[in-house]
């Protein structure tokens, strides 16, 4: 199977708000596997279904130092959020960017797990600011969109000139 290509900024696929997943099958969770598979390779620490052209709740994170923890996470939806933390932030689909971006710190989440069951889960710190980084982008929102419009502008157009050389 071929490697799944990850879009860049500003491809404006990336801005397509992805649905609900309706039905839990051996496709969704492949997917799932095959985004696994290159977030471990990019290497990331977690990757939307939009950032692989896919515009479904979906996504997959290991905040592990051992990179053996993977979690996946079917539409999920933040239920209470608490405290501020700022980090570096970056992104497979902005590369060699890394800005301060502040979002919770402690979130509640309800999601369904690759059985297809709902469950509730809490997420502080490091694993809090990757889920919602990455539930940004099931909405089509990039971490970039945090910064000021100058940085924002000065991102895209050297990512545009660094695409424009690799085609
Ligand atoms: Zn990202």
């Amino acid at each position: 199977m071929m490697p799944l290509t990850i879009l860049e900024y500003p491809d404006h696929r990336l801005r397509i708000r992805a649905k609900p997943v309706t039905t839990v099958n051996g496709n969704l969770i492949t997917l799932a596997h095959r985004m696994l598979d290159a977030m471990y390779v990019a290497p990331g620490i977690g990757l939307a279904a939009t950032q692989v052209n896919v515009h479904r709740q979906l996504l997959v994170l290991d905040v592990s130092e051992d990179r053996n923890d993977p979690l996946i996470l079917i539409n999920p939806v933040i239920t209470a959020r608490e405290g501020e933390l700022e980090t570096n932030e970056g992104c497979l689909s902005v590369p060699g960017y890394y800005e301060p971006v502040i979002r919770s710190e402690n979130i509640r989440l309800d999601a369904v797990n690759s059985d297809g069951e709902t469950f509730s889960m809490d997420a502080n710190g490091l694993l809090a600011v990757c889920i919602q980084h990455e539930i940004d982008h099931l909405k089509g929102k990039l971490f970039v969109d945090y910064l000021s419009l100058t940085k924002r502008q000065i991102i895209r157009k050297k990512l545009l000139k660094q695409q424009k050389q690799r085609d």
